[in-house]
């Protein structure tokens, strides 16, 4: 499958890991768009939320208890933001789910 995440995943595409273990793997966004922006993707290709069901709901809520723990290892200290976009209309450009950890300043209010 020609997927980005699956080949960062694979380790054929280079990332900096921020966490991973035999579920899931998280790592630093290329772009990031605050001082600490890490993605958490699941190591099973789902290609959106929209996919997501009670078959691989598992996974999603593995996600949602590292999380924290991924931020904490990260340094952030004083809140974050989780987003996950999902389809043409909220600009996911990428078709392997994932979640964006931001943190490490103070965000915006607004959320789009
Ligand atoms: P989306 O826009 O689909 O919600 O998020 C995709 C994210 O993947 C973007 O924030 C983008 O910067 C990031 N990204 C795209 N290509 C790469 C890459 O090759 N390596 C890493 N680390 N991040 C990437
Ligand atoms: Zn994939």
């Amino acid at each position: 499958m020609d997927c980005l995440f699956c080949k960062i995943i694979e380790g054929s595409i280079p990332s900096k890991k921020a966490y991973e273990d035999d579920k899931i793997f998280a790592f630093y966004d290329i772009a990031p768009q605050a001082p600490v922006h890490i993605l958490v993707i699941p190591k099973t290709h789902i290609a959106s939320m929209d996919e997501v069901n009670t078959d691989n709901a598992d996974v999603v809520a593995h996600i949602f208890t590292k999380i924290p723990e991924i931020a904490k290892a990260a340094g952030i200290v004083n809140g974050y933001r989780v987003v996950s976009n999902c389809g043409d209309d909220a600009c996911q450009t990428v078709k392997h789910l994932h979640f964006h950890i931001l943190g490490g300043t103070q965000l915006k209010g607004e959320m789009c």
